[in-house]
């Protein structure tokens, strides 16, 4: 174990400012109503609210039996956990054998965030002590911050988060998960808010977390097409215009959720946006693009430039630099403003740590909760459970009902920690069937049996 000051010691973040606010509560099943709760809480008030949440609320036995389904024979052993403990006090190469231990770790250090590492060849612990410690497989991760799309977003900035600029996030889901199910052919892809202003990806196939350095490296760069800054989008096309059906696919998906975001952005409201768009044609053309009329509004500007583009086109017997830059601009400009922009070194790095799932977010009392990428377009990242809230919750449901045992299921977490049941108890059953000799019979019908009871 060792301590060290987390801005040197992880990739991981923590964000230094708060935005947020819980505006709708989820109500569910004999939860009775709640009081609103907002933002941020004091370190004391987050001590306390922790140690019920880690006691009552926390998946453990799901989160274990998630990231020890390649082997549960070792349980957690030679996975890497982080913590961030109260007063900013760093915590790397934790193990566990147990999912007892884990939680007994949980509820008596309180962390303010946990961190997930990699599968090593040896216990992390050991790590000062072994010459050639290193890390043997882990999950394909992928982060999306909305603080990335700054230079596109006009409603907010850094930290801040509102339903206009989510929808970036729906596309995200909608894009990356599409790609990773249908040209990757990965079954078991996990998605989670990640408390204020992002989300996590994780693809857990056996296949997935055996990939190497290098064949992560290709998979983010086949997924990036956001080159940075400066509008260079990497967009290319065949001598007759296609583009690769993937990105194909990818630009039909991200036509809708581009036009909302035009019109809620403002991204042709006023001559210069405009300007800004036509950044995108050879400034030799340009002219022969501009809008009829600056008085029209943002959508119906874009509906006369992609009509505009096709005629051009249409009239072209031969592409030179200049007519080619028409040719690929509404793709180029759909993917330079709604495509998925990626933090790639998460992805490379087999030893990155990523923020686990069902973390609250010190800065908002968030819970970091999975998102049906099915569902996604609906999922409301105002209207995630709060911390007080869930507190509430576990004592409305005491008050009501006699009982003492009130757990998650009692709570507006429970359709979250449903959904993660469903994919934990998926991806068991899958490693079961891949790899049946490292699953010893007692042990996985135990995790069965953990998993399938709601409390423990
Ligand atoms: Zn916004």
């Amino acid at each position: 174990m060792q301590t060290t000051d987390p801005g040197q010691a992880s990739p991981a973040t923590l964000h230094p400012d708060a935005d947020g606010e819980s505006k709708k509560r989820r109500t569910e099943g004999a939860v009775a109503p709640v009081t609103q709760h907002r933002g941020a809480l004091s370190e004391e008030e987050l001590k306390i609210e922790l140690k019920v949440y880690y006691d009552r609320l926390f998946p453990t036995s799901f989160l274990f039996h998630w990231l020890s389904s390649m082997s549960p024979v070792d349980g957690l052993k030679y996975r890497e956990m982080s913590f961030t403990l109260p007063g900013d006090i760093y915590v790397r190469y934790c193990s566990y054998v147990t999912k007892e231990a884990l939680k007994n770790d949980l509820v008596s250090k309180l962390p303010i965030k946990i961190d997930i590492g990699a599968v090593y060849n040896a216990p992390p612990n050991m790590h000062a002590s072994i010459a050639n410690f290193a890390p043997v497989h882990k999950e394909l991760v992928f982060d999306i911050d909305m603080t990335d799309y700054d230079d596109i977003r006009t409603c907010c900035s850094g930290a801040a988060v509102c339903d206009k600029c989510w929808v970036l996030m729906s596309a995200a889901i909608r894009v990356v998960h599409t790609i990773l199910t249908k040209d990757f052919g990965f079954e078991h892809v996990l998605w989670i808010f990640s408390g204020r202003r992002g989300i996590h990806c994780w693809v857990c196939d056996s296949r997935a977390r055996k990939l190497g350095h290098d064949a992560r490296e290709a998979i983010i760069n086949f997924l990036s097409c956001y080159q940075g800054k400066e509008k260079k989008i990497n967009v290319s096309m065949n001598q007759y215009g296609h583009m690769h059906p993937s990105m194909q696919r990818a630009y039909e998906q991200l036509l809708p959720y581009f036009e909302d975001l035009l019109e809620s952005q403002g991204w042709m409201d006023t001559p210069e946006a405009c300007d800004k768009i036509l950044e995108f044609i050879d400034p030799s053309l340009r002219d022969e693009f501009r809008p009829s009329n600056d008085d029209d509004a943002g959508l119906q500007k874009w509906f006369e430039l992609k009509n505009r583009v096709k005629s051009f086109l249409f009239r072209q017997k031969k592409f030179t630099a200049a007519t080619n830059s028409v040719r690929s601009c509404l793709q180029r400009i759909v993917f330079y403003h709604a495509y998925p922009r990626l933090d790639v070194n998460v992805s490379k790095h087999l030893n990155h740590l990523l923020k686990s799932p069902f973390c609250v977010h010190p800065k908002t009392g968030k819970v970091c909760v999975p998102i049906d990428p099915k569902e996604a377009d609906g999922f409301d990242c105002n209207a995630v459970p709060h911390i007080l809230q869930l507190h509430d919750e576990l004592n409305a449901f005491r008050s009501t009902d006699g009982s003492s045992k009130a757990t998650w299921s009692s709570t507006s977490l429970k359709p979250s920690i449903e959904l993660f049941r469903q994919f934990v108890t998926k991806l068991m059953n899958a490693a079961r069937v891949e790899n049946p000799r490292s699953y010893a019979k007692h042990i996985a019908a135990k995790a069965q049996q953990d998993v399938a009871t709601n409390e423990w």
